[in-house]
């Protein structure tokens, strides 16, 4: 018998309050790579982490930003 265990990306602890209540997705970026984003529900801190690397809030948006063509 064997039972595949999924980790469960809700186990994730808020790195300012040490809450459990925090939600985890992975994201792909317009520039294709892709994020964790977690947000805790009881300090509403909202971090990206790329490769386990934190990721500043402004390098998220230049990826996530779509490039228009110069009109
Ligand atoms: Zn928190």
């Amino acid at each position: 018998m064997s039972l595949v265990t999924t980790p469960t990306r809700a186990l994730a602890v808020c790195g300012t309050c040490a809450g459990n209540r925090v939600t985890s997705i992975t994201m792909t970026l317009t520039d294709g790579s892709s994020v964790d984003f977690s947000s805790c529900h009881a300090c509403e801190t909202k971090s990206w982490k790329q490769d386990g690397r934190e990721l500043d809030i402004s390098s998220v948006l230049g990826k996530a930003q779509k490039h228009k063509p110069a009109a």
